[in-house]
Parts: structure tokens; C-alpha cells; sequence
């Protein structure tokens, strides 16, 4: 877990203002002593001030490069804290699975460089609203096992998020989970999968990846959420920073749902932190997802 700075509010003050205030406040401790011409000087710098302050600020408004102060709040939004975005007992849309063969399977193993699985599980997750397609990689231990620990968390996203997934791949051993957006699915791993629930994160690292599927399309090309970034100044996390057009809406989508839904989940200065980090993402993606409502099975 990175260092955590809870006075984000400090870090975010304009140094450039700071710097000219302090300027005045010289001039004002010394002005009894001063002549005439420190007089006039202290003026000019004055009227400086009141010239230059709102400049200031609307170049801060306007994305000017010269306070970048905050800070990203972690690594990466999934395994690099022990925040609980989305907890086991949340409640889940209904749903129930069955096997439903096996057989060749396109799902895209980057390890072999293979295209087609033989002989991959298959499993059908029912939902009221929809079917999802669960394939399992036949080295896996357990592929039962392994499919409805998939299937319970993505019983948890967002319906308006589960209703983009058209299936997802588990393949055997280790790798990073990955998506493609364009073909509806995630890659999880087997032992990606054991490590994620251990350390309670397979539902955020499902929803990270169900972000890509569901709202990268729709949001990021979008101009104001472009701008929403340039105003902000600073990502979430390292891994947006990184890779701003790629991560930042995965990574800030997981913060903002959960202070829009669960306020008071993650720790007061989290929130904080994150309300000062980037308060323009979160006001996009807060009106994007509020129709977004968490599912239950009822
Ligand atoms: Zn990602």
C-alpha cells in the first residue's frame, strides 16, 4: 500500500497566489520603515496582485501547467489498498447457472498466443434480464467452482454494467485480468482469481474490467469528460495517470460509485481526498451512474 496524504486541500492551493501574498505581507511588515519609493513599490505590487490574482485562477480553471499539486491517491484502484469498494454480502441481482457443455472455444490466451481453447467448460449464468456465457479453460481445477465465484460478482455490478458483458473467459493459471470492450467479455486466470478473493478484490477487479466494457465506449470520447480530466489536474490513481485515456475512467468509476451509493464506505478522508483530486470526474461520472442503481434480487 502507497503513502496516503490526507491534506489534499493544501496540496491543491495555488502556489503562484501563495507566493504573491506573501510578497504583500513583507511589504506590509516593513512599510512603517519604509520611504517613499518602498511605498510606491508596495502599491505597484498590490495593484499586481489584484491584476494577476483572477488571471491566476482562470488559468488554473483553464488547465495552465504550473500546479500540478495533487497527487494520485494510490498505484492502481484494485490491489494496492485495502479498500472495500464492494463487500461479499452486497446484494446481487438473481441468477443462477448451469453447465451447458464443453467444447472449442474462441477465448484469446496472450500467453500461447491462442486463439481457440479444446475442450473449455461451458456455463450459462441466467439473470432476469439476460444470459451470460461463463467459458472455463480446462486446466482449471475446479471450472464449477471457479464459474460461480465469476458469476457472483458479476451478479453485483451495476445492472446497466452487467448488461454490456456478453461473456466471460477464465483461463488456467496466472495473468492479469484483461477486456474487450468491442466483444462484449474479460479475461480472468485461475490463480488471478484465487489471489483476488483472498484479498477480497475479485469484485472490484470484475468491476474495473466491466468499466472497459460498459462505459469506456460511451464516455471516453466524450468532450466533457475530456475536459472534466484537464480541469482536475491529477488522476485517482498512477495507473490513470499512466495511462489517462485507457484507465482513468475504470480506475475513478470504482471510487465514484461506491461514494455515490455506499457514502461513507471507504474512510472520510478518502472521500475527501478524492472529492480534491478530481472533483470534475467525479461530478461526471456521479450524474452518468446515477441512474445506475445498485442491483438486488427481490
Ligand atoms: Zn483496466
Amino acid at each position: 500500500m502507497t503513502s496516503f496524504h490526507t491534506d489534499y486541500s493544501a496540496h491543491v492551493r495555488p502556489i503562484a497566489v501563495v507566493q504573491i501574498l506573501s510578497i504583500e505581507q513583507q511589504e506590509r511588515a516593513h512599510v512603517d520603515q519604509c520611504c517613499a519609493r518602498r511605498q510606491a513599490r508596495f502599491v505597484w505590487i498590490y495593484k499586481l496582485e489584484t491584476v494577476l490574482k483572477p488571471l491566476i485562477f482562470s488559468a488554473l480553471l483553464a488547465g495552465f501547467p504550473f500546479t500540478a499539486i495533487a497527487e494520485p491517491l494510490y498505484p492502481n484502484s484494485v490491489a494496492s489498498n485495502d479498500l472495500d469498494f464492494i463487500l461479499p454480502d452486497d446484494p446481487g441481482a438473481c441468477w443462477s447457472i448451469a453447465a451447458s457443455g464443453r467444447g472449442r472455444t474462441e477465448m484469446y490466451d496472450p500467453r500461447r498466443d491462442a486463439l481457440f481453447t479444446e475442450g473449455a467448460f461451458h456455463f450459462d449464468v441466467t439473470f432476469p434480464d439476460q444470459r451470460i456465457r461463463i467459458n472455463v479453460h480446462p486446466g482449471v481445477g475446479n471450472p464449477q467452482q471457479r464459474a460461480r465465484e465469476a458469476a457472483a460478482s458479476v451478479s453485483r455490478l451495476p445492472t446497466q454494467m452487467r448488461n454490456a458483458l456478453k461473456h466471460v473467459n477464465i483461463l488456467d493459471g496466472d495473468g492479469a485480468a484483461w477486456e474487450e470492450s468491442l466483444g462484449g467479455f474479460f479475461t480472468l486466470y485461475d490463480e488471478l482469481m484465487t489471489r483476488r478473493l483472498a484479498e477480497h478484490d475479485l469484485d472490484e477487479t470484475v468491476f474495473h474490467e466491466s468499466a472497459h466494457v460498459a462505459l469506456d465506449p460511451m464516455f471516453s470520447g466524450d468532450r466533457d469528460w475530456r475536459s472534466s480530466q484537464a480541469k482536475d489536474r491529477d488522476f485517482i490513481t498512477q495507473y490513470a495517470a499512466d495511462k489517462p485515456n485507457k484507465e482513468d475512467i475504470a480506475e475513478s468509476a470504482l471510487f465514484v460509485w461506491t461514494m455515490l451509493h455506499h457514502p461513507g464506505r471507504l474512510p472520510a478522508d478518502v472521500e475527501a481526498a478524492v472529492r480534491d483530486t478530481i472533483p470534475n470526474r467525479l461530478e461526471y461520472l456521479s450524474n452518468m451512474m446515477k441512474g445506475y442503481e445498485p442491483p438486488s434480487c427481490s
